[in-house]
């Protein structure tokens, strides 16, 4: 089976640097079915083309009866499609071969991978099972232009009609990365049939691969059924874990139109998720900290709602950072989305040479669960070593205490923290550490402002 790639990007032979594939010389990968071939047929600066050519070996399509050659008949063991339908096999082979570069990956010109490429696709013989309009709404409302060639039953014998197969051209402008990733799940769900067992894995596959556009694709609900092998309980699963990843959006980007006046009725976790994604957007941060991440809700937001890119998370629990991996869907994310985020196990009070070189930290209702003896090290571990321009610290203001109507007089609002401040006493200790450090520090509260007592979170903004 054959499957060609072509560009026309000038100097098309970039292709070659994206696939990890050298176009001057041919390359043969062993798979368990057979062998998969990459050479280039071009290769000039205008116009390069790369070929997939993946031949099966069918006396293992006999010995390995799991798959669909395995039937009832014996003879459909031996004389079948296979080695010539782009079909799973095809899918397993551009796994093996370009897994680099569906990761984003370019070693010699990472710059490429984020550029949008004109290419065509050639499927001279692709399996279209189902309805006569599926190839376009597979691919369609993924931006390709179709063109498609029903391949007869037999040239001879016109009058029978068409085969299943048909002779196809996708010509798009994506990242080669998508390109890669569209095809692998879709010939398969085309051909509506897999040589191998599908299990649960197959759904942390499919999310992997389709994650981002599948999620929005019309059609997502027949490609996970078809990809999954119309197993409904991993269908049923697959579809709620794509949808919760669309839920999880459509939340935080309620959070950007979120006005003042709507504030008052939100909780004030979710106000202090507000006023510090606030915070680390206007200071243009591209790498920023979550120092104390707990369970990462803040995390999300900076992901969603800011332009970082790489958000870097720390905590000293690990049960935290377990919830914080699930909350973020991390083995799931696409390959692009997963380099955006990581999750560290380390405490504030220990210098840590991963946190240097970030632009912006976030310490949201941390530094009251440290011991006051262990402020002087978190100073030094946060503003002398790890040192990036912005930080911004939170921590409730115990004046407001008498406002909640739960909370007996004297109390602390977590039996873990070790202190409340007044106002004066955090301005104190925060412009004592600006001053030590050589920043400069501003102070704002979070929540509603009582003439009073102030607001129930304080908020200190500290500027290199
Ligand atoms: N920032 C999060 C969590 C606040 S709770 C939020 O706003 O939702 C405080 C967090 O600080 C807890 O997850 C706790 O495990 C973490 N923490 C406490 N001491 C720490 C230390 N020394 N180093 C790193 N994290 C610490």
């Amino acid at each position: 089976m054959l499957l060609t790639i072509s560009t026309t990007y000038e100097p098309a032979t970039d292709l070659g640097f994206l696939l990890h594939k050298n176009p001057q010389r041919h390359q043969g990968v062993e798979l368990s079915f057979g062998t998969a071939h990459v050479f280039y047929p071009e290769a000039s600066k205008a116009r390069c083309t790369v070929a997939v050519l993946v031949a099966v070996d069918p006396v293992d399509l006999v010995r390995n009866r799991k798959g669909p050659t395995g039937g009832e008949s014996s003879l459909g063991q031996y004389v079948n499609d296979r080695p010539y339908a782009a079909s799973s096999h095809l899918s397993a082979a551009i796994n093996k071969l370009f897994s680099t570069a569906m990761s984003g990956r370019c070693k010699e010109r990472p710059e490429l991978v984020d550029v949008a490429m004109s290419f065509e696709v050639w499927l001279p013989t692709l399996p279209v099972r189902g309805s006569a309009d599926l190839l376009e709404r597979l691919f369609e409302p993924l931006g390709y232009v179709v063109t498609s060639t029903p391949i007869p039953l037999d040239t001879t014998f016109p009058n029978w009609g068409p085969s299943r197969y048909c002779d196809v051209r996708l010509t798009t402008t994506t990242l080669l990365r998508d390109l890669l990733e569209q095809l692998l799940v879709l010939i398969p769900v085309l051909d509506d049939t897999k040589h191998y067992w599908v299990g649960p894995d197959e759904i942390d596959r499919l999310l992997r691969r389709g994650g981002e556009w599948l999620t929005g694709h019309p059609e997502r609900e027949l490609i996970t059924k078809r990809y999954l092998r119309h197993d409904r309980a991993l269908t049923n699963q697959a579809l709620e874990r794509l949808l919760d990843v669309e839920d999880i959006d459509e939340v935080e980007s309620a959070n950007d139109n979120v006005e003042e006046a709507v504030e008052r009725t939100i909780s004030l976790n979710d106000q202090r998720i507000i006023a510090v994604v606030e915070a680390i957007r206007n200071s243009g941060a591209r790498r920023v900290l979550d120092l104390g991440c707990g369970s990462a809700k803040l995390m999300r937001a900076l992901l969603a709602d800011t332009h970082a890119d790489k958000v870097v998370g720390v905590d000293v629990s690990y049960r935290s950072l377990e919830a914080g991996a699930r909350r973020l869907h991390l083995d799931t994310m696409t390959p692009r989305q997963r380099d955006r985020v990581e999750l560290l196990h380390g405490s504030l009070t220990y210098r840590d040479r991963r946190l240097e070189g970030f632009d912006a930290a976030a310490v949201v209702e941390v530094i009251e669960h440290l011991d006051p003896s262990r402020l002087e090290s978190f100073e030094r571990v946060v503003f002398e070593h790890a040192a990036p321009t912005v930080i911004v610290i939170t921590t409730p203001n115990v004046e407001y205490n008498v406002r909640f109507d739960g909370l007996a007089p004297g109390t602390m609002r977590h039996p873990d923290h070790r202190f409340e401040w007044t106002r004066a006493e955090f301005a104190q200790w925060a412009t004592g550490v600006a001053e030590r450090r050589g920043y400069g520090v501003t102070f704002s509260g979070i929540g509603p402002d009582d003439p009073e007592v102030g607001s129930p979170t304080q908020m200190a903004v500290f500027t290199k």
